[in-house]
């Protein structure tokens, strides 16, 4: 389960019971090197309390504990800028002491540890983090003991913050490239009034409408290449072959990255598509919210569409033999993802006939629900 910090969104990463293997792993390595010598084990506090707590009760031999404190300024200056709040308060001569991070990620915290004790003639410094980002750690300081490598990715939970908040949770979150999106597929035969609905609800909602047909009829009008290729099937009112279409989507998707979310229209229309677009929401930390589909029959269809083709100029709606077999590919091709979206529980039927705005009330209502 996705969970709301302040205004971010965050997805499970590590479950306490990764958390607590990494927490081992550490403690054996350690525990293993030191043998008999009794170390003294210093926790950076705020975010390492749970690590040390864990940690100490897991170690098998006895041990000192102690805490120092430091905070890096927010907002107000670089975070570059350590404070020291609570330092050393006992004689560390001649001991061995572990630093327990947290997390080390630029490495700034290891400066001014190495600072603090600098004067304290310890025997010897070890640093030990549980969690490492690599790709973010630009220093020379040694790390002895890491528990975990970790891509550099925002993470909370287990000690961790984001300002003062997770900190309690027993397992650690990532943050959410993608904030919270709302997709909906509008979904219905050709004619059902799709693309009419997906204007005024993308609006209503803020949402990016994406009408694939409408992407291929760009693209012939401008005569790309993948213009030509679509022309041949659409002439014939057959379906474009999954994998053009499925890249074309990626990429209309792709240019819209800051998007609230998207109103899909025409894709997906095929299972594969389905597939396609359940993959490239995962990639976004996403998902289709809802399949939200117009429900007309199939002579109300016809009449509308061979009305439209009056004035749309698409070759598609001037003839009825083409119309049938673009509902033909419906029945054969796409109804079955009525299926697809059922089995998720994701799939909600509204009647399609009426006038406009009756209709676009039995969305919205359908869609404030989600
Ligand atoms: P539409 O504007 O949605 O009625 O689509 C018009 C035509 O574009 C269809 O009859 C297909 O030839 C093609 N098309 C649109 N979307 C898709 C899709 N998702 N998969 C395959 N072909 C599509």
């Amino acid at each position: 389960m996705d969970i709301k910090l302040h205004d971010l969104y965050f997805k499970p990463y590590l479950s306490a019971k990764e958390i607590d293997d990494a927490v081992q792993k550490m403690v054996d390595d350690i525990s293993e090197d030191l043998g008999d010598e009794m170390p003294v084990f210093v926790g950076i506090l705020n975010g390492s309390f749970m690590l040390v707590s864990d940690f100490v009760k897991k170690y098998p031999k006895p041990c000192e504990v102690t805490f120092i404190k430091l905070a890096s300024y927010k907002g107000v200056k670089s975070t570059e800028d350590i404070q020291r709040l609570i330092g050393i308060t006992q004689d560390l001569t001649d001991r061995t002491v572990v630093i327990l991070e947290d997390i080390i990620d630029s490495g700034n915290t290891l400066g001014e540890v190495h600072r603090i004790f600098k004067n304290e003639n310890v025997k010897q410094l070890l640093i030990a983090t549980l969690f490492y980002k690599p790709e973010s750690y630009d220093k020379d300081f040694k790390l002895h003991y890491v528990g975990k490598e970790i891509p550099n990715k925002f993470i909370v939970g287990y000690g961790l913050d984001y300002d003062q908040l997770g900190r309690d949770l027993p397992d650690v979150y990532q943050l959410k490239t993608t904030q919270h999106m709302t997709n909906i597929v509008l979904f219905g035969p050709p004619g059902a009034g799709k693309g009419t609905q997906a204007e005024f609800l993308k609006e209503k909602y803020d949402l990016v409408h994406i009408s694939t047909g409408d992407v291929f009829r760009y693209n012939i009008k401008n005569e790309t290449a993948l213009g030509m290729l679509a022309k041949s099937y659409m002439d014939k009112g057959e379906l474009v072959p999954d994998q053009v279409t499925i890249d074309m989507l990626n990429k209309e998707v792709e240019k819209n990255a800051d998007a609230k979310g998207f109103i899909f229209d025409g894709f997906p229309r095929t299972n594969a598509q389905a597939e396609a677009l359940d993959k490239l929401m995962v990639s976004k930390d996403s998902q289709i919210n809802a399949m939200v589909a117009l429900e007309v029959d199939d002579e109300v269809l016809v009449g509308r569409l061979l009305k439209r083709g009056e004035t749309s100029g698409r070759a598609d709606d001037a003839d009825e033999s083409i119309i049938r077999n673009r509902i033909k590919e419906y029945y054969d091709k796409t109804a079955i993802l009525k299926d697809y979206y059922s089995a998720q529980d994701k799939y909600h039927g509204v009647d399609g006939v009426g006038s406009i705005e009756d209709i676009t009330e039995r969305l919205s209502t359908v869609i404030d629900k989600l």
